[in-house]
């Protein structure tokens, strides 16, 4: 008989109403454009395969990843909608995956367009460069024959510089219409989340939020409009007496100046809680302000827990997760703060 797994001392409490929420608040600010969802990278690491159920349930139908295996892990989860990815076909492989299941395809080359049509071609989308010099075609290139034969679904173009009040959004903005002119695609694509914060002009037919889904507020105009979505949450797994003078965690970086009451916390490094979170921050327990005290471990930390006297081994105490917040004070971008993550949380919250 195999044994019941055992309770996580890890977890993610995923705010499935604030992500429908947010998508909805994204797809009225598209206004007359549909928002689709980017769930790229596992949604931004909350669990892709329950994002995309909880979605589709507040209304997205067109769903976002980089790669061809992220495609197909979420095919079941994508019935009835429509999946793009995003790097595009790097095989015959790939366009044979493409073909058989309907999983729509982004263009991004000339070399990517032959590809497309030598395996059968169909119906695919375009990404067009407009400044990013990233991924997508030249506006010189969309002329070419090759291009020219492209059944075009989705053409769309990806900002550069969409969370800052750049004159580079307009410039992207009117290539973007030009390349519209010369593509005949049936829909048109620019925004992401910030992109969707620009105004109606950046939202043409459809949008493609990522980062406010999950709670990212890459706009001051988004602030009142995205909630959070992530909260984790970790064990205390071991609580200890230090006298005056002792030392805590590698290097010996803190000195207890007085006897002190610490508890070890179960999340470190490795579950996406950086040393740069370390100073100066602190966990919280029953909203009780629990200091962090030396360095940061791999799959430990510890606090000062002098002010919460109640709390046991075994408890779990919140680890504050606001995204703008947190990245102002460690200079990780609110990108990387979801997706590093990791994989030892449990996740629920969504079905
Ligand atoms: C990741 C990505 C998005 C989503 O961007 P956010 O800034 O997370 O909203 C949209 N479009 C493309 C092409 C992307 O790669």
């Amino acid at each position: 008989m195999i044994p019941p797994e055992p309770p996580p001392s890890l977890h993610l409490r995923i705010d499935a109403q604030a992500l429908a929420s947010n998508w909805q608040a994204l797809d009225r600010l598209s206004g007359k454009g549909r928002a689709g969802a980017a769930v790229k990278a596992d949604a931004y690491g909350i669990g892709a395969v329950r994002a995309v159920h909880a979605l589709q349930e507040a209304g997205a139908r067109d769903f976002f990843v980089a790669h061809w295996r992220e495609a197909a892990a979420l095919l079941p989860a994508a019935e009835g909608c429509t999946l793009s990815v995003l790097h595009g076909p790097l095989s015959g492989d790939d366009i044979a995956f493409a073909r058989s299941t309907g999983v729509r395809a982004v263009i991004n080359s000339l070399h990517q367009a032959r590809l497309w049509l030598q395996g059968g071609g169909g119906p695919c989308h375009v990404m067009v460069d407009t400044g990013i010099n990233r991924l997508g075609l030249a506006l010189r290139d969309l002329g070419d024959p090759v291009v020219q034969q492209l059944e075009v679904e989705v053409l769309m173009s990806h900002l550069a510089s969409a969370d800052e009040d750049s004159p580079q959004n307009a410039v992207q903005l009117d290539l973007f219409q030009q390349a519209g002119k010369v593509v005949s695609a049936r829909t048109l694509s620019l925004a992401n989340s910030a992109g969707i914060a620009l105004g109606q002009d950046y939202a043409f037919g459809l949008t493609r939020p990522g980062l406010s889904l999950y709670g990212g507020v890459p706009r001051p105009e988004l602030a009142r409009v995205i909630r959070q979505v992530v909260y984790p949450q970790a064990a205390i797994i071991q609580l200890r007496d230090l006298n005056a003078g002792d030392k805590v965690g590698y290097n010996g970086t803190f000195t207890a100046p007085v006897p002190m009451r610490t508890a070890t916390v179960s999340i470190g490094y490795a579950d996406g809680f950086l040393r740069c979170r370390g100073p100066d921050a602190a966990l919280h327990f029953r909203g009780i302000q629990l200091p962090i005290l030396g360095r940061v471990s791999m799959d430990m930390l510890v606090v000062d827990c002098g002010a919460a006297s109640a709390l046991q081994e075994g408890d779990m105490i919140d680890i504050p997760y606001d995204l703008p917040e947190i990245s102002r004070k460690t200079g990780l971008s609110q990108y990387e703060l979801l997706t590093l993550l990791g994989r030892r949380y449990s996740r629920n919250g969504l079905t």
